[in-house]
């Protein structure tokens, strides 16, 4: 398969936190990482599914919250200056590899549209990521 990016993507987050924010949409994570974040914050697996996660379909998916008619991630952390996340080293699996999704890298076109919906300051810009780097984040995910 030929890959757009064989040279590699420039990606360096200036953490704007725009990624954890936006319309609708789901965080995915699985038991594992629900375990993780539950420890994170110190509560029983059970306290944090109830409280911040939600079903979508067969899946679990974190809640958001809605600001200002946008959707953020519940542990999206707007009190200090820059946003972050409150449980940033427990993240799921599709934050940790954010931009390198599938949809993202299927056309220079998708990798494009990505950057500009989202808006992501990080895209494109900052150190080079080499493809066998992107072929695993890319793996990583479905
Ligand atoms: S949108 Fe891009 S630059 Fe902003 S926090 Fe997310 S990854 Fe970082």
């Amino acid at each position: 398969m030929h890959e757009w990016y064989e040279e590699g993507l420039r990606f360096s987050c200036t953490q704007c936190g725009n990624c954890c924010t936006g319309p609708p949409g789901a965080v995915w994570f699985n038991d594992t990482e629900g375990r993780a974040m539950a420890k994170k914050l110190g509560i029983e697996v059970a306290a944090f599914y109830k409280q911040y996660a939600h079903k979508i379909g067969s899946k679990w998916s974190l809640r958001e919250h809605e600001i200002e008619g946008k959707f953020d991630c519940v542990f999206l952390d707007r009190s200090s200056e820059k946003p972050s996340c409150k449980l940033y080293s427990s993240r799921p699996l599709q934050c940790r590899t954010w931009p390198f999704w599938k949809e993202n890298l299927r056309s220079p076109e998708a990798w494009a549209q990505a950057k500009q919906a989202t808006p992501c300051a990080g895209m494109n810009t900052g150190k080079l990521i080499p493809i066998e780097e992107i072929r695993i984040q890319r793996g990583l995910t479905s």
